[in-house]
């Protein structure tokens, strides 16, 4: 029998950590989990994800992979000024530069996988494995975490498009905040996550869907002609918060129960899923050479510092810097600069498509 581990969480992450683990060798009964959680509530499972191509590889290792739309095509642009630059997979050799999906498709493959495992795991909270190692992630930083508010607001809905634009994500920087069309699975069908103050985001959720759809268009232009809302729009509340460092030598804390980012990069679930994969090579090597897995903690958090620490920085400077009309124009012309000088635009991108694994 192997040493015991216990994964606290429901969520993709803890499930991915599971499956990653399976891959590593480890014995399900080995895993005491939390019961699998059923279909997310409503507006979690029509929250779209725009995953990188590196986390795209990572999930074909554990999962039949759900239905997609690949990126082929990021759009960058600052409303009102002239600079814009674009991201292509063909530039960078690439099938594609990432994949949306929604939350509630990746939670269904997440559970097929895990369905054969489930009925050997151990409930997490199994008393008769004295003291195993735990791995939180339950998506919640903790109490003691530091926060950061943005102030803003992310207004999220489903659009259907006039025009099809099949594989083009687009990015608007506008004077209130961010504002995101992301492709989805369907033909003409795009997420939109459009951030801005509390106040104005409460505003639009209570607009009829005409003014909402005209105010829409007006933010973001008219490359996909019209745009008509399909659905609820939902406010999720904008903030980071990552987890204080809680020098408990027995437990790590991975994905959102370590840090919960703003979407504005698509970064957290990326970030997650490296997370549980990097923690279940570490594992299963120290589980080869015999030694205990508590091992991992301190060699986790020094392998994992770099990455988090990229992710957190990319995404505040996004989330901040293109709300700030004193500097738009300099953004502006940095967006511009960045299109000219591909070197740059393309180690942005690799970024976003892969983060910083170390292997
Ligand atoms: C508006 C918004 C947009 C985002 N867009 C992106 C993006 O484009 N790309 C990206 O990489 N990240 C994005 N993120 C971040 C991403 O959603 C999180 O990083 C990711 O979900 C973290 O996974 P997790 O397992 O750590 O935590 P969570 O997904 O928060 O899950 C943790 C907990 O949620 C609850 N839960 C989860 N599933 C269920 C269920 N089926 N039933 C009941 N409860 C459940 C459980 O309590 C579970 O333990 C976005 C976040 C927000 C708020």
């Amino acid at each position: 029998m192997h040493e015991a581990l216990r994964i606290e969480g429901r969520g993709p992450v803890a499930m991915a950590l599971a499956l990653f683990l399976s891959r590593q060798g480890f014995d399900p009964a080995s895993m005491l989990c939390e019961p699998a959680a059923g279909e997310p509530p409503a507006w979690l499972a029509s929250r779209s994800l725009a995953l990188s191509l590196g986390s795209w590889q990572l999930l074909s290792r554990i999962v039949a992979l759900p239905p997609a739309a690949p990126i082929v095509t990021v759009e960058v642009s600052l409303r009102g000024h002239a600079g814009r630059t674009r991201m292509q997979a063909s530039d960078l050799r690439a099938p594609a530069l990432g994949y949306v999906l929604r939350y509630g498709m990746l939670h269904r493959a997440l559970a097929a996988a895990l369905a054969p495992l489930r009925p050997s795991m151990p409930d997490a909270h199994d008393s008769a494995h004295a003291e195993p190692l735990t791995v939180v992630a339950d998506g919640d930083p903790g109490a003691g975490s530091r926060v950061h508010d943005f102030d803003q607001t992310a207004l999220l809905a489903e659009i259907v498009a006039e025009r099809d634009a099949r594989g083009t994500a687009f990015e608007r920087f506008t004077d209130e905040g961010p504002l995101a069309l992301l492709p989805l699975p369907e033909a003409h069908r795009h997420a939109l996550v459009w951030c801005a103050r509390p106040v104005q985001s409460e505003r639009r959720a209570g607009l009829d869907a005409h003014a909402f759809e005209a105010e829409l268009r007006t933010a973001f232009g008219g490359a996909l002609g019209m745009l008509h809302l399909h659905g609820d729009r939902v406010l999720a509340p904008l903030q980071r918060r990552v987890r204080a460092h809680d020098g408990d030598a027995r437990c790590i804390a991975i994905g959102n129960a370590a840090q919960a980012l703003h979407p504005v990069a698509g970064q957290g679930l990326n970030l997650g899923l490296r997370d549980a994969f990097e923690l279940a090579q570490q594992l299963g090597e120290l589980r080869a050479a015999g030694r205990p897995l508590v091992e991992a903690v301190a060699h986790y958090r020094r392998r994992r510092r770099t990455d988090r620490g990229v992710a957190v920085a990319l995404t505040d400077t996004l989330a901040r810097a293109f709300t700030l009309p004193a500097i738009a124009r300099f953004e502006s012309a940095a967006l511009g600069a960045l299109d000219l000088f591909a070197p740059a635009r393309d180690g942005l991108a690799a970024t976003l498509m892969f983060g910083l694994r170390t292997r």
